[in-house]
C-alpha cells in the first residue's frame, strides 16, 4: 500500500506571515513569537487583517511560497510517485479549494497522487487524517501536531517556525526537505 503523508500549507509552504506583515505595516520579512502577536499588534487589528484575508477574493492565490520547501516537495513529487500526498487545510475565505488548487498547480506541486482537502476552520486536522489513513504528516502549528501525534501508528512533525517555539516536541524539521527524508 501507498505511503500516505499531509502537508499543511500556510506556514509551511505557504508564507502567510509576509502578507500579513504588509497588511500590519511591520517590516516585510517579520516574523511573531507566537500565532497573536502578542505584545505587536493589537487583537483587534489582527481580526481585521483575518477578515481581509477571508473576504478578498485571490487573496489565497497570491501568498508567496517559501522557496525551499517549495522546491523540495516538487523535486519529492517527481521521484517518489507512489506516496500520496494530501493537502489538509483549514484556511478560511472565498473559494479555498480552487484558489489552493491553482496555487499548487502553478508550482508543480499538483499531481495524480496529490489531493487538496479544505476543512472548515478550528475543525480537527487530526479526524481527517486519521479517516485518510496518513502515517506522516507535518504542520507549523503546534495544536495540530498535539491532536496528530495521539492517532495511533501516525508520525506528526512540527515544522520549526518561531511562533512555535515555546512547544517542546520531538519531532520538530527544520525544513520540510528533513522532514520528506524521514518518509520511507
Ligand atoms: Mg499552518
Amino acid at each position: 500500500m501507498a505511503v500516505k503523508i499531509a502537508i499543511d500549507l500556510d506556514g509551511v509552504l505557504c508564507n502567510v506571515v509576509k502578507r500579513f506583515a504588509k497588511m500590519l505595516n511591520l517590516p516585510v520579512d517579520h516574523e511573531p513569537k507566537d500565532w497573536n502577536y502578542s505584545g505587536e499588534v493589537p487583537l483587534a487589528e489582527i481580526k481585521r487583517v483575518l477578515k481581509e484575508f477571508e473576504t478578498h477574493p485571490g487573496m489565497w492565490r497570491s501568498l508567496e511560497p517559501y522557496k525551499e520547501n517549495k522546491e523540495a516537495l516538487a523535486k519529492f513529487l517527481r521521484t517518489r510517485n507512489e506516496v500520496e500526498v494530501y493537502y489538509i487545510t483549514a484556511r478560511a475565505g472565498v473559494d479555498v479549494l480552487s484558489e489552493t488548487a491553482i496555487w499548487l498547480h502553478i508550482r508543480g506541486l499538483l499531481t495524480a497522487r496529490t489531493t487538496v482537502i479544505p476543512i472548515q476552520p478550528n475543525h480537527s486536522k487530526a479526524d481527517v487524517i486519521e479517516a485518510i489513513g496518513c502515517e506522516y504528516s507535518v504542520d507549523d502549528r503546534d495544536l495540530n501536531v498535539l491532536t496528530a501525534a495521539a492517532i495511533p501508528r501516525h508520525h506528526a512533525y512540527l515544522l520549526d517556525r518561531p511562533w512555535n517555539r515555546r512547544m517542546k516536541c520531538k519531532n520538530r524539521v527544520n525544513t520540510l526537505q528533513e522532514f520528506l527524508e524521514i518518509i520511507p
